[in-house]
């Protein structure tokens, strides 16, 4: 049997209500992780109330610069300085000590709910989750694997690149390499919840146990593959773009990613399969 004693896990769940499928899929991982023996920890955003919006009140003692306040450099030298608010810092030991993140949420406007992205403005601060010198490949949480699991309204084939929606590859991008591989995490593939209220609830039992069964093997899962940070000039006159030799490389059929696509068409399934290597 496959067990992964000790491992922690922190699932972050952004829904208002104990009913919804979405509270399922929290306590469907909290189950399933704990009999493979993961410790578990949740933070319920909206049980917690937690407060999405970035402000001054982040910030504890003076500010450096009271008369023109720059939240960026305001909150990194706080959290160096051990002056975050506390709920801020609570969040952060929580993201420190885990080694897989699950992000639980419904899909609200090709994107995260208002309080789950609250929570990454406020909780993933300049110096602790990323620096000038810290990111994407050599990001603070290089060694740690995150999850997007969320639920649509929408159908799979509205999100297809014929449908109506638009490729969910691209409606990815921002997240997974925006903010989960930005601040180094390995990104595994998303689990998505199609159209989950318009299923027939007998599909919705299945959706729970194959998740349940995906958790027990999670941590031997492979991550989606991005371009490596050694492929760009990563320096202020070389621009942070590929390198010459990289771009001649590329000259096949796919781009090399859905941001770097070099106006070509983009890698397909890349960020909803972690199979689909880079050319
Ligand atoms: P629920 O409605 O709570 O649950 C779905 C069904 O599962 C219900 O019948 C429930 O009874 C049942 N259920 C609950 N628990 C279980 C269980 N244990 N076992 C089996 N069945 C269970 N959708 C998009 O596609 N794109 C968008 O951009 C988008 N934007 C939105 C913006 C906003 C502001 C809002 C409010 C919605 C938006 N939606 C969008 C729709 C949203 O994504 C869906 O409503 C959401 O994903 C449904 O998830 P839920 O957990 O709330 O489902």
């Amino acid at each position: 049997m496959f067990l992964v004693p000790g491992k922690k896990a922190l699932v972050v769940l952004a829904h208002q209500e104990r009913t919804s499928f979405n509270y399922a899929m929290m306590e469907a991982a909290v189950e399933a992780l704990k009999k493979k023996g993961w410790v578990v920890t949740v933070s319920d955003l909206y049980a917690m109330k937690f407060n999405p919006l970035v402000s001054r009140d982040d910030i504890t003692g003076s500010p450096r610069d009271p008369e023109n306040f720059k939240y960026p450099a305001e909150s990194s030298h706080a959290y160096k300085e051990g002056r975050l608010s506390k709920d801020i810092v609570e969040e952060q030991k929580k993201l420190a000590d885990a080694d897989l993140v699950i992000f639980q949420f419904p899909m609200y406007w090709f994107g995260l709910p208002a309080v789950l992205k609250g929570w990454f403005d406020r909780v993933l601060t300049g110096g602790f989750a990323y620096s000038q010198s810290e990111m994407y490949y050599n990001g603070p949480f290089k060694n740690k694997k995150a999850i997007l699991s969320f639920t649509t309204g929408g159908l799979e084939s509205m999100y297809s690149t014929t449908g109506v929606n638009g490729d969910m590859n691209v409606i990815l991008w921002p997240l997974q390499r925006g903010v989960l591989h930005f601040c180094g995490f390995q990104v595994l593939e998303p689990q998505i919840g199609y159209s989950i209220g318009h299923i027939p609830p007998e599909k919705r039992s299945v959706i729970l146990d194959a998740w349940k069964a995906r958790l027990a093997k999670i941590w031997e899962e492979k991550p989606i593959s991005f371009v490596p940070n050694e492929e760009f000039d990563l320096t202020f006159p070389g621009g942070f773009v590929l390198k010459k030799e990289v771009m001649e490389k590329h000259k096949e059929q796919y781009g090399p990613s859905v941001g770097q696509h070099m106006g070509k068409p983009l890698p397909p399934d890349s960020q909803v399969k972690s199979g689909c290597t880079r050319l």
